[in-house]
């Protein structure tokens, strides 16, 4: 069967780490000579890259599967794939849930995708969801974004927090070599990539699972190690890192991201409850005195720094003065940014399983006061940023007004002002702030930084 011409589609849903791999996806479908298509309807190829982090999450597929598998009964020839969290999940229970399916692979299989796909071509129903070696890529993924870029640096995760579905389904810790992760970003900086995000669920764990130790039998591969490796990748201007763990959260790693320039001053450090009983019952492996304490260095080392979290509310259990510790937190650390989440039981975890689970009342309850507070804090701490001057990356024209360019300040805030995309993507331009909203703000373009080179 040829594959020229032929094309694909792929749909992603969920995380960073989701979005990364279907670019990986994306990039093995046109090594093989597949064209993506913007509509899946023209697409020979349609993939589903799937997220079960919560239950909503998981239902989203099915819907999309369902048209598509009618289709697949007026066009055989049409290859349907599922990849990501749900298919590690539910397996081969996918195929007999929706038997038009060709293939079913977990996160781990993602760069073995050219594989899979010819055993399929070959007249194959398969599923991958063995546990295996995450090799390193061998081909380029094809990314969204032409400033901008996530590169992995450890897949899976080796913790147990009861309420998350993540190690079942991505499995555990695996990290990338640092002479793999800077060759991949040396070769983004040739590419006039501006900023790299570096990836792991826990990345804080990153090098846990490498070889070597240093003389005082700490870890020779932490990723504060990493980050004084990679800092120096030419062309790369900033770098930033997503999710952090507050069980191992260190002093060290907020000293280098204080000391290293190019380091953002933005923290993403999911916090969950602000309760200890309930960050007992979750397995989260730290108090909230522990987080504030956290906190409180960053801001003692870089007093603007920005803090952005995860929240969970209604975990099994969760009374209504251990609620109000959570909104104590917020309160108290004011986030830039805080995403919140009811819990949702999942499947295969432990905290599903107790009795003590809260009603979608109680649980929808304390989501909108949760989301009420936020939006306060985040108002407020946006006001710093009034009639300062801001570098902002430029990333894209504003699709509500086209006379607009927008990008990120190194906190991370999305910002808007007037230019022309042509001119000033993957620009860092200096724009004095004039009007700031709880997650966003409006400037003046004031300076364009040395055009670098594009
Ligand atoms: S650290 Fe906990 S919440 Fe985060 S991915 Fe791992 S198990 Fe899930």
């Amino acid at each position: 069967m040829t594959t020229s011409k032929r094309r694909y589609h792929i749909t992603t849903f969920g995380c960073q780490m989701n979005k990364a791999d279907s670019e990986r996806m994306a990039g093995i479908l046109e090594d093989m000579g597949f064209e993506f298509s913007e509509d899946p309807n023209h697409a020979d190829v349609i993939l589903y890259n799937t997220c079960t982090i919560r239950d909503n999450a998981e239902q989203k597929v099915y819907s999309y599967l369902g048209r598509q598998a009618k289709r697949k009964h007026e066009q055989p020839d049409l290859t349907l794939v599922v990849a990501g969290c749900v298919a590690q999940q539910e397996g081969e229970a996918l195929l007999r849930r929706v038997p038009e399916l060709d293939l079913v692979m977990g996160p781990q299989h993602a760069n073995r995708l050219k594989d899979l796909l010819e055993s399929v071509f070959g007249g194959n129903q398969v599923v991958a969801t063995e546990p295996v070696h995450i090799m390193e890529d061998i081909t380029q993924p094809r990314r969204d974004s032409k400033v901008t870029a996530w590169v992995n640096v450890i897949y899976g995760c080796n913790e147990r927090c009861t309420y998350c579905v993540v190690p079942n389904v991505r499995g555990v810790e695996q990290s990338r070599t640092p002479e793999a992760i800077r060759a991949e970003m040396e070769e983004l900086g040739r590419q006039g990539y501006k900023e790299i995000t570096l990836l792991g669920q826990n990345i804080d764990a990153y090098g846990r699972d490498l070889p070597g130790s240093t003389s005082e039998g700490r870890h020779l591969h932490t990723f504060t190690d990493l980050l004084y490796y990679v800092h120096d990748v030419p062309g790369v201007e900033r770098l930033r890192f997503a999710t952090s763990h507050p069980r191992y959260f260190t002093e060290r790693l907020i000293k280098a991201c204080a000391e290293l320039p190019k380091v953002c001053e933005h923290f993403h450090i999911p916090f969950q409850s602000g309760d200890n009983d309930v960050l007992k019952a979750m397995s989260r492996g730290y108090t909230h005195e522990k987080y504030r304490r956290i906190i409180d260095t960053i801001r003692k080392y870089m007093p603007d720094a920005s803090i952005s979290a995860d929240a969970i509310v209604g975990f099994p259990g969760e009374t209504e003065a251990q609620f109000e510790n959570t909104l104590k937190l917020v309160e108290d650390i004011g986030f830039d940014q805080l995403n919140t989440a009811a819990y949702s039981p999942r499947p295969g975890t432990p905290a599903a399983l107790w009795e003590n689970q809260l009603s979608e009342e109680v649980k929808s309850d304390r989501l909108q006061r949760l989301n009420h507070l936020v939006a306060i804090k985040a108002a407020e701490r946006s006001q710093r940023y009034f009639g300062r001057i801001e570098e902002v990356l430029v990333e894209d024209q504003n699709p509500k007004d086209p006379t607009q360019v927008m990008g990120r300040t190194g906190g991370n805030r999305l910002t808007f002002f007037t230019g022309d995309i042509n001119e000033l993507k993957g620009q860092l331009v200096k724009v004095k702030i004039t009007e700031v909203r709880a997650f966003s703000l409006t400037g003046e373009p004031i300076e364009v930084r040395q055009a670098l080179p594009v």
